[in-house]
């Protein structure tokens, strides 16, 4: 295998239209400004369509589809084989990145490619080849129609190749369609409808010729060292190996962040059926993961009708579960199978269907889902897919169905991305980051529940502090998906040192919230930035890391504030502004304007226009 020093900084740029190629060579102040991966794939859309932002058309020839690796990719850094996939999402209008575990990027990468930039559309359904040195473009239309894990047996992947393909949902341009590379998706926002929108069955990457290696070899293996022993004694780790992500469910329902019923109440006893410690008995549960994976938390397990299935994620299980009033977890994994097949978003497909349960359960709308009878689900996401009967509008999302219909005030999105299974009313400072982030209702976007509830860190129903931390976890956020490792390890490194070991929870809780700025010194990124250094040779401190998390996260700003994203739509639903009253014992509503309004003072933006001003982006090195 050859080597390459660093990363290679190509990739390759594939216009469809014309069936031509070039490779883009990125430069190393690029790679040092936006870290690779997420970052340096947004400047690339940027630089290639600033023009023109807000007249893409997200299902057009001109919107740019990116699958950008990152550094760490075959290092063997811990649960570094992700890849980010970058687009102009048709469910919000607005950047959208989403990364995903799967086998494509490595194989992409050690064809010597940093990523792929497709533009244009192809005249019939296509399927991409490509390595080193070639680009071939093959017919698919034996492919078209099929599903997304018959599409990957189908294309009789060598030893050296990966593929990224989409389903049915992505063919139909269902707009929360994803894109599936082995068992693991790039989910959200509808990736998978900008592929299927440019005639793309499936992109297949011929790999295993090059590898990078680190420049500074020493200071990589002592990096690696550490990120490992941080993440094997963090209890979170322990949590994810065991349960998986449904973990988590175990805190919402003490701490009332579950959703029931459309996000209507924050408690149900019956969630007890769907937790991670039920399903790991149940199912007998094994570990299922993303390739190098340290922390663990993909699972699978043995049903009842003798199928192993990977077990669906905490935010679906939530979704399809107590959301829609389903306390059985046969069926949640029967459901998952169907999506995960036909290629769509669990989340925006749980979120869309709750609030059409709600609509017609209030007359707004004919509907033939309901919160009591569950027995035709499995019909209906597959009439989603295909986009026939109801699930023609389905695939639009709860964001255009109710303001079709009316119910906008428990359609439960942002910005159109319909929200992860984490009830704000639980924990303000989560609902902030759901408000304010770039994407909409992504629940990685600083995560806050976990510092507010599951760690414990900070009180969760104040809104003091909030703001400071959402922007801090937002900035390191963005720049450890830029290095395409997975945020979970975030969760063990940031907590790792001073502050969780010798600081009694009762201090932090009065700490972070007095004084975030100083609780955030006492923390400690450096193997991030560690890492970035050992590996491209470029010298880099932790908190240039987390500048250029900044540098990322305006740049997607400005890049939404061109496709028309205004200040208003920095919200809540009123659901969770409004409406009090909950089957939970301590009822809230989320402060959100004051929060809000801090988090921009903080950011610098402007308040008529909720982005960056151009001093603010010139004074980060990019040109407005
Ligand atoms: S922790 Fe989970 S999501 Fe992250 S790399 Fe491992 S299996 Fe994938």
């Amino acid at each position: 295998m050859k080597e390459i020093l660093g990363t290679s900084n190509k990739y390759l740029d594939i216009n469809l239209t014309d069936k031509t190629w070039k490779i883009h060579q990125a430069t190393q102040d690029d790679l040092k400004m936006f870290l690779g991966g997420k970052g340096l794939g947004l400047k690339i859309f940027y630089d290639k369509l600033k023009d023109k932002l807000g007249d893409v058309d997200p299902l057009g020839p001109d919107n740019l589809l990116i699958f950008a690796n990152g550094v760490l990719l075959t290092t063997g850094a811990p649960c570094s084989a992700r890849f980010e996939v970058i687009t102009k999402s048709p469910l919000t209008g607005y950047m959208v990145a989403s990364s995903c575990g799967g086998p494509f990027g490595e194989a992409c990468k050690t064809a010597g490619w940093d990523g792929i930039i497709i533009s244009g559309k192809a005249q019939k359904p296509t399927v991409i080849r490509f390595d080193d040195q070639s680009v071939i473009f093959e017919d698919a239309d034996d492919l078209w129609g099929a599903k997304t894990h018959d599409t990957q047996e189908r294309l009789h992947l060598g030893p050296k190749e990966a593929a990224a393909v989409i389903g049915p949902a992505g063919e139909n341009k269902v707009f929360y369609a994803n894109i599936c590379s082995g068992h693991r998706f790039a989910g959200r926002g509808g990736v998978g409808a900008v592929m299927g929108a440019k005639n793309i069955k499936a992109i297949v990457a011929r790999g295993k010729e090059y590898r990078c290696v680190p420049v500074n070899r020493e200071k990589f293996e002592k990096t690696m060292k550490k990120a490992k022993a941080h993440i094997a004694r963090s209890p979170f780790t322990k949590g994810y190996k065991a349960f998986g992500t449904n973990m988590n469910t175990r805190f919402g329902i003490d701490s009332g962040y579950t959703p029931v019923r459309n996000f209507r109440d924050r408690y149900s006893p019956k969630t007890g059926a769907i937790t991670g410690e039920v399903m790991a008995e149940k199912y007998q549960t094994r570990h299922s993961t993303c390739r190098y994976c340290s922390v663990l938390c993909g699972h699978k397990g043995m049903y009842p009708d003798g199928k192993m299935r990977q077990i669906p994620e905490y935010e679906t299980t939530s979704l399809f579960g107590s959301n829609i009033e389903n306390y059985d977890t046969d069926k949640i994994g029967i459901w998952n199978d169907i999506m995960n097949d036909m290629g769509m978003d669990t989340i925006s497909a749980g979120g869309t269907m709750a609030w059409a349960m709600e609509a017609g359960e209030k007359g707004l709308r004919k509907t033939e889902l309901s919160f009591e009878n569950h027995d035709n689900i499995a019909r209906i996401l597959e009439d989603i897919a295909y986009r026939r009967n109801e699930g023609a509008e389905l695939a639009d999302g709860s964001k255009r169905m109710s303001e079709k219909y009316g119910g906008r005030e428990f359609a439960i999105h942002t910005k159109g991305l319909e929200i992860a299974a984490y009830d704000p009313r639980a924990c303000w400072g989560h609902g902030l980051s759901y408000a304010v982030h770039n994407k909409g209702g992504c629940h990685l976007g600083s995560y806050l529940v976990g510092l507010e509830v599951i760690m414990g860190f900070m009180p969760p129903q104040t809104k003091m502090g909030k703001a400071s931390w959402v922007v801090f976890c937002e900035d390191l956020f963005a720049g450890i998906n830029s290095l395409q490792t997975c945020l979970f390890t975030a969760f063990a490194i940031l907590t790792e040192p001073v502050v969780p070991k010798y600081f009694p929870l009762a201090v932090l809780n009065v700490a972070t919230i007095l004084n975030p700025g100083m609780s955030q010194m006492l923390m400690n990124w450096s193997v991030y930035s560690d890492f970035f250094s050992a590996i491209t040779g470029i010298p880099m401190n932790q908190w240039q890391f987390k500048k250029a998390g900044e540098r990322i996260t305006k740049l997607e700003r400005y890049m939404n504030v061109q496709m028309g994203q205004t200040p208003s739509e920095d919200t809540l639903p009123d659901r969770f502004t409004k409406e009090a009253v909950t089957k939970y014992p301590v009822n809230s509503v989320v402060p959100i304007l004051p929060m809000v309004k801090q988090y921009y003072g903080i950011r610098g933006y402007d308040p008529k226009t909720a982005g960056p001003t151009v001093k603010n982006l010139q004074r980060l090195g990019i040109s407005a």
